[in-house]
C-alpha cells in the first residue's frame, strides 16, 4: 500500500499534458491557457478622468478662483482644443484629459453659472488622472499555464485578445461495473440500485475542465468488461467504478490488465478508497491512461476530488498538485488517526468545522450535506476543538 503523495506522483507521471487548441475568448473560462496572452493596447489608452467634474490647470485650482468653460470631454468623444490659463472643461468618469489640463476638479466642489465655475472651500488635492497604460501596457502578457477565472476572460478582453490557446479538454470515459447497478429513471428489481457516483463524477470531471463519455453500464462479466472497455478506446483517461476490491466479482483489474493495462499502484493508504488502481493501457486503447475508483459511492467522490480532479489540471498542462487546501478551526475533539490518511466529512460553517457523526462510505446524503473533508494525515495526533485543520473543499 502506498501514501496519497506517492499516489499522486505516480498519477502526476502517468499524466502528460495533452495538445491544444485555439478557442473565442467567450469560451476560455474554465479553460488552461497554454499560450502566453499579449496585450496589443496600453490600457488605459488615454490619460483619463477618473471622476465626473471639471478638468483644468492643477496649479489653478485654488479656493475661490474662476473658469471659463470651454468645452466638454465625454467618453469616447474627447475635447479637441488645449485648455489654457483661466480655462475649463466639463469632463466626465472615462473621457480623455484635454491637452493642457493637469487635474479634474470635482464637481460637487463648483459652483456654475452658465460658461463660469467657481471652485467651492471643499477643494481636494486630485488629481483624479488616470495616467495611459496604468492597468497594462502594449506587451505584457497573461503568462501561461493559467486555469482562466472569469476576471481573467475581463483582462483578456481588455487587451484585446480575441482568441486564446488553451488545453484541449481531455475526454473522460466513465465505465461504471456492477450486476447491481441501473440508471436513474430506471424502474430497479429489489436487488438493484441506481448507478449515482458515476453521475457525481461525471459532473467533477466537467468541473474540471473535461469532456465525459459514460459508457453503458458493465456487468460483473468478463464478457461484458472486455465490451465495455472497448467502447473507452481513443479517450484520454479511462475511468473505472466499481469492482476494483478482492471479492470473486472484482473483474476490472483482471481483465483490464488482460488488455495490456500496466499497472503503477494498486492501493493507497487512506480512508476512504483504499482500493484504488491506476495504470496505462495497451497499445490497442490508445495508451490511456486508467485509473479505478472504488465502486462505494463516498469512497470514489473522495478519491475523484482527491486524485482525478489533480489529474485532469495536469494533463491540461497545470503544474501537478495536490488539490488544494483550505483551513479552519475544529468545533469538536477528534481521535488521533490510524496509519491510513482520513478525508473526514465535516460540515463546513463559518465557525469551522464540524465532523459528521458517521463517517461510513456509503452515505452520500451526508456527503451533499459536508462542504469539507477535513484531512487527517496518517498518525496525526488526537486533535482538540480550536485547533486549525486542513481540509478540502467540496
Ligand atoms: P464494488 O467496488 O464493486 O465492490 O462496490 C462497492 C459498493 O459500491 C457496492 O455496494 C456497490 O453496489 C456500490 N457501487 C458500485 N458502483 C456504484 C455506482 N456506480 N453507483 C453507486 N454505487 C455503486
Ligand atoms: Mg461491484
Amino acid at each position: 500500500m502506498i501514501s496519497v503523495d506517492e499516489a499522486l506522483a505516480q498519477l502526476f507521471a502517468l499524466a502528460q499534458p495533452l495538445g491544444t487548441e485555439e478557442v473565442p475568448l467567450r469560451e476560455a473560462a474554465g479553460r488552461v491557457l497554454r499560450e502566453d496572452a499579449v496585450a496589443r493596447r496600453d490600457q488605459p489608452p488615454f490619460a483619463g478622468s477618473a471622476m465626473d467634474g471639471y478638468a483644468l490647470i492643477a496649479e489653478e485650482a485654488v479656493v475661490g478662483a474662476s473658469f471659463e468653460v470651454i468645452g466638454e470631454s465625454a467618453a469616447g468623444h474627447r475635447f479637441d482644443g488645449t485648455v489654457a490659463a483661466g480655462q475649463a472643461v466639463r469632463i466626465f468618469t472615462g473621457a480623455p484629459i484635454p491637452d493642457g489640463a493637469t487635474r479634474v476638479v470635482l464637481q460637487e466642489d463648483v459652483t456654475r453659472e452658465g460658461d463660469r465655475i467657481t471652485l467651492g472651500e471643499r477643494l481636494d488635492t486630485g488629481p483624479h488622472i488616470r495616467a495611459a497604460g496604468i492597468d497594462f501596457r502594449a506587451g505584457d502578457r497573461l503568462t501561461a499555464p493559467r486555469l482562466l477565472r472569469p476576471a481573467d476572460v475581463a483582462l483578456l478582453a481588455a487587451m484585446n485578445a480575441p482568441r486564446l490557446t488553451v488545453s484541449r479538454r481531455p475526454e473522460v470515459a466513465v465505465i461504471s461495473t456492477g450486476d447491481e447497478l441501473v440508471l436513474p429513471g430506471e424502474d430497479p428489481g429489489p436487488d438493484q440500485i441506481i448507478a449515482s457516483n458515476t453521475f457525481g463524477l461525471e459532473a467533477l470531471f466537467r468541473a474540471h475542465g473535461a469532456t465525459v463519455r459514460l459508457l453503458p453500464l458493465a456487468r460483473d462479466s468478463r464478457a461484458s468488461l472486455e465490451a465495455t472497455f472497448a467502447l473507452a478506446s481513443g479517450a484520454d483517461l479511462v475511468v473505472t467504478i466499481g469492482g476494483a476490491s478482492v471479492g470473486d466479482h472484482d473483474l476490472v483489474g483482471r481483465v483490464a490488465a488482460d488488455l495490456g493495462m500496466e499497472q503503477s499502484f494498486y492501493k493507497v493508504a487512506m480512508r476512504p478508497g483504499k482500493p484504488l488502481m491506476a495504470g496505462r493501457m495497451g497499445a490497442e486503447m490508445g495508451g490511456a491512461m486508467m485509473i479505478g475508483l472504488p465502486g462505494n459511492p463516498v469512497s470514489a467522490m473522495v478519491c475523484g476530488h482527491v486524485f482525478v480532479a489533480p489529474v485532469l489540471r495536469a494533463l491540461q498542462g497545470l503544474p501537478p498538485a495536490p488539490a488544494p487546501l483550505s483551513r479552519a478551526p475544529l468545533l469538536e475533539d477528534l481521535p488521533a488517526n490510524g496509519p491510513r490518511a482520513h478525508y473526514m466529512r465535516a460540515l463546513l460553517t463559518p465557525e469551522g468545522l464540524r465532523p459528521a457523526g458517521s463517517q461510513d462510505s456509503s452515505l452520500l446524503s451526508l456527503l451533499s450535506e459536508a462542504g469539507a473533508l477535513i484531512m487527517r494525515p496518517p498518525e496525526a495526533p488526537a486533535a482538540r476543538a480550536g485547533e486549525i485543520l486542513p481540509y478540502l473543499p467540496l
